[in-house]
């Protein structure tokens, strides 16, 4: 089958649609087979296979998924793409296109309603504008999906994969700690997409843990302990978790639990673990 996803066929189908780029959608077409090789790599797919895949655009990639996968659920926010996908796409009997917006959709209901044998996996070329979101909607809620292989802009992929003491180090790299195991497929520059996105990219595949690597009685009160820590980056953890008058907890009981976990009473949530979080949010239930 010819590829969509050159510069030459990208730019045919643009035209002969009449198509205008949503910079508000973000949209950043990809046009490099290697790319789209080393994403295919990643996701290994077999025909057992169900994959959710998050802006279709012109279906450059769906086209490959469509190939490998048992089903591919291609959810496209952008109407004026549903009748290019439906010309694009018009040679698989494989594929669901859903004319939504992915924040709205409800994932596990869509993995219970295909009933595949094999795993599903979250395949996509993101739109960076909500790629936090995205992702930790899907972990949050435990969405059951085996793998999410994405590309993403260069700096939050090195966010996802950052530890304590690196400027990256923050929520997000403690939520994508905790739910799976991270590793960079590719560095991704701007000519790969039309048009070039004025940051580079990444491809970064996140496997999700059948087990977290640490356990914790309230996973939600560990969440809102390191979102209140990294909300005010600056502060130490004894003012930045008793300033979030939601939770209830004072000063003295952060000292103690800090005491407790022979860390000291000056140190920022920047410094911690993801081990030393849990351990200190099992020190804060009452
Ligand atoms: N997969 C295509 C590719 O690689 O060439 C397009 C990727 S482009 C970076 C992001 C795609 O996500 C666009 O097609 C855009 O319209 C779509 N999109 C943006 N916001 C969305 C949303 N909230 N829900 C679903 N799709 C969205």
């Amino acid at each position: 089958m010819d590829r969509l996803a050159n510069a030459g066929n990208t730019i045919d189908i643009i035209k002969s649609h009449n198509f205008t780029f949503q910079k508000r959608y973000g949209q950043n077409f990809l046009t490099d087979t290697h790319v789209i090789d080393k994403i295919m790599d990643a996701a290994s797919l077999t025909k057992d296979d169900h994959v959710i895949e998050i802006g279709p655009g012109i279906g450059s990639l769906t086209q490959y998924l469509c190939e490998k996968a048992g089903h591919v659920s291609a959810i496209e926010i952008d109407r004026e793409l549903i009748p290019i996908l439906n010309e694009t796409l018009k040679d698989f009997d494989n594929i669901s296109i859903i004319n939504e917006d992915v924040l709205k959709v409800d994932i596990g209901k869509l993995i219970k309603e295909q009933c595949m044998k094999g795993s599903t996996k979250v395949v996509a070329n993101l739109p960076y504008y909500i790629t936090t979101p995205i992702v930790m909607g899907l972990l949050e809620n435990h969405v059951p999906v085996d793998s999410i292989i994405i590309m993403v802009q260069k700096e939050v992929a090195d966010r996802m994969q950052s530890g304590p003491g690196s400027k990256d180090y923050g929520a997000l790299s403690l939520a994508v700690g905790y739910y799976c195991r991270p590793h960079i497929v590719a560095n991704v520059p701007p000519n790969c997409f039309i048009p070039r996105p004025k940051v580079g990219s990444s491809v970064i595949c996140l496997d999700i843990y059948d087990d977290p690597p640490v356990k914790v009685k309230d996973e939600e009160l560990m969440f809102r302990i390191i979102r209140a820590a990294f909300n005010q980056r600056r502060k130490t953890l004894v003012n930045s978790i008793s300033n979030d008058v939601s939770m209830g907890i004072s000063k003295q009981d952060v000292a103690k639990a800090l005491e407790d976990l022979k860390l000291p009473e000056t140190i920022r949530g920047e410094a911690l673990t993801l081990d030393q979080f849990a351990r200190l949010s099992e020190r804060l239930i009452f």
